[in-house]
């Protein structure tokens, strides 16, 4: 058991490996205390396996776990959170972008009592306009639609308290949106501000696809507002459909109009396609539920206990 863990994807990061060794090594010594640093190698196609492979061999700190194949950034994250022993666990970024310095300040957060400390970073990267924009325009999304509040502008880059971890360690779902799953945990929580650099070196290896996918586990996972569509969509087809078959009738019977007969289906039909929606939306919620059971979150979790018989620390309970 340590004090400290420290976790980090990898993925083709043979050049950033020692660099963010030495970089950690300076930050943790002074602090004299125990710490680990686990990596995870996801399906790397250079030489980072062997770098760790090295590391590891002149650092019994340093400890790593490959993975078969690239099962992607946060599947490599979850393989390394399940084996942290420190009582803190800082997880962050293989190329640098996330500072290791910021890390003592986490630390201090951490013994000042808060659970979870998020680093947030201030400025947005060098990236595309499309990547930016579209960055932000997601983040004010999920803070609307989301039932957790997840703070905007975090990363994985953040120290969580062993009590959290083994709580999202304990979730068994397979779509994992860590940032989420922190946050729903809802223990107290702080941020840190930092400004993000760019990346130290190599490409970044987050595909569009493989971002888009992350956010819309982020919605999808924390939010079932998308299935809500449905009666929205629903109700507006039925009140439509309502005013022009009322214009129709007022203009056959005031004015003395004439219509042909398939004029009024169709307006008949937007109304039962309306009904339609409604009933896609029902499904939904069904779809919603099931959704729910199946992942087996917890269905409440204990920050403290007062005068309970030895049960003071934390509870989970699990239905
Ligand atoms: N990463 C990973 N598997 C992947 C893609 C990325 O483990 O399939 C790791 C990568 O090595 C890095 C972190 O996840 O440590 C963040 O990746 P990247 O820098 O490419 O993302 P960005 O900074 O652009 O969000
Ligand atoms: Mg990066």
């Amino acid at each position: 058991m340590c004090i400290y863990s420290i976790v980090v994807p990898a993925y083709n990061e043979e050049a950033n490996i020692r660099a963010l060794y030495d970089r950690l090594l300076a930050v943790m010594e002074p602090l004299k205390e125990t710490w680990e640093l686990i990596f995870v190698n996801d399906g790397s196609r250079d030489r980072t396996l062997e770098e760790l492979e090295a590391l590891a061999k002149v650092d019994n700190r340093v400890r790593f776990i490959d993975l078969t194949r690239n099962f992607g950034h946060q599947a490599a994250l979850s393989a390394g959170l399940a084996h942290a022993n420190g009582k803190a666990v800082i997880s962050m970024d293989c190329d640098l972008q996330d500072p290791p310095e910021l890390i003592v300040e986490m630390i201090s957060k951490w013994r000042e009592g808060f659970d979870i400390v998020y680093a947030q970073r201030l400025n947005y990267r060098k990236d595309n306009f499309l990547k930016r924009s579209g960055s932000k325009l997601y983040y004010r999304m999920l803070d609307k639609f989301s039932d957790v509040k997840i703070p905007r502008n975090v990363g994985d880059f953040r120290l969580v308290d062993r009590r959290v971890l083994e709580t999202v360690n304990n979730m068994e779902e397979g779509s994992r949106y860590l940032r989420g799953m922190v946050a729903w945990t809802g223990f107290k929580y702080t941020t840190v501000d930092y400004q993000r650099p760019d990346r130290e070196s190599g490409e970044s290896e987050y595909t569009l696809s493989q971002l888009t996918r992350l956010a819309m586990s982020g919605l999808f996972n924390f939010s079932i507002i998308p299935l809500k569509f449905g009666l929205y969509l629903g109700i507006l087809s039925i009140f439509m459909g309502i005013c022009f078959l009322g214009y129709m009738t007022w203009d056959v019977v005031i004015v003395g109009a004439k219509y042909e007969f398939f004029k009024f289906l169709v307006v008949v039909l937007f109304i039962f396609m309306g009904f339609l929606f409604i009933l896609m939306w029902l499904l939904g919620e069904y779809i919603g539920r099931i959704y729910n059971e199946v992942r087996k979150r917890p269905v409440y979790l204990v920050n403290k206990m007062g005068n309970f018989e030895g049960e003071s620390v934390s509870l989970q309970h699990k239905d």
